[in-house]
């Protein structure tokens, strides 16, 4: 990346001297790099208001979220940061759905979450949202392109379909020539991008990362990332992703701190 804002700046500087159809162009780039860390200021696709989720064990309580108030635009690329324990994945699965809160209140699009029975909140789940979570690993039988493809026969897509998108996702993703290779034969960042291509097939109109980069080498973070911040802009999909990683924060529209299950401001 530094590489690159490096050489834009020089080259500004050589062909400012020369010919002006060549300034037009070098005039050009900045215009469009600062569209692209204008906020975005779409409509409102994530709300909670007083959160509260409490873990009851047999005679411990734990209050993971304290009464979280959050409010994500259409296409904002979110991270979620904070000390260990701070309630970071607690609240992707409550956001998302996949775990009940105790009190407060969950929209999705304007959809109240709490009012949606079991069956369409899956069916909202597999149509709207990708998943990429530790708990969602690649399955060691099947391909990479088996793989990216499973969310889609579950939507009811037809096979061949399902295999046309998945191969155009991998090739997104850059792993198109590895489809019929299993997880355990790709790479730790191989393996990343697998599931990134699996969580965003259905082109999800919400993206969930909890640590996505969370056990690859900094030049695979800023893969991961640059793929991200691609599709993320190219298709105007909405990424919260939980992070630890200052680089990732650095890369959002937007940090959400978290402590002792609150949101610090
Ligand atoms: P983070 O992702 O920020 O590390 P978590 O959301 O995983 O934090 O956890 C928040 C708090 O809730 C922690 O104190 C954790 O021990 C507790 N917790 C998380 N999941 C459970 C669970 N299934 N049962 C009981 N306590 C839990
Ligand atoms: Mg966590």
């Amino acid at each position: 990346m530094k590489g690159k804002i490096i050489m834009t700046t020089r080259k500004k500087k050589i062909v400012s001297k020369s010919s002006p159809k060549v300034k037009k162009i070098a005039t050009k780039k900045p215009t469009k790099k600062k569209a692209i860390s204008l906020k975005r200021k779409g409509p409102v696709v994530i709300t909670s208001t007083g959160v509260v989720k409490i873990y009851k064990s047999t005679n411990v309580e734990v209050t993971a979220l304290d009464g979280v108030d959050i409010s994500i635009t259409e296409g904002e690329m979110v991270a979620i940061m904070g000390p260990s324990g701070c309630g970071k994945t607690t609240l992707l699965n409550c956001l998302s759905g996949l775990d009940s809160i105790n009190s407060g209140s969950i929209k999705l699009q304007g959809m109240e979450l709490e009012s949606l029975s079991d069956d369409k909140l899956s069916e909202f789940r597999a149509k709207n949202m990708g998943f990429v979570f530790q708990s969602y690993n690649l399955l060691p039988v099947l391909t990479t392109v088996e793989n990216v493809e499973l969310p889609l026969l579950v939507s009811g897509t037809s096979a061949k379909d399902a295999r046309k998108k998945s191969e155009a996702k991998l090739d997104d993703v850059g792993l198109l020539e590895w489809k019929q290779h299993l997880p355990g034969e790709l790479s730790g960042g191989q393996r990343q991008r697998a599931t990134l291509a699996r969580a965003l097939v259905n082109e999800p109109a919400i993206v969930w990362a909890d640590e996505p980069t969370g056990n690859l080498d900094s030049t695979n973070e800023v893969e991961i990332m640059d793929l991200l911040t691609d599709l993320n802009k190219k298709n105007n999909q909405t990424f919260v992703i939980v992070t630890h990683s200052n680089y990732v924060g650095g890369r959002a529209n937007r940090i959400i701190k978290m402590k002792d299950g609150k949101v610090v401001k």
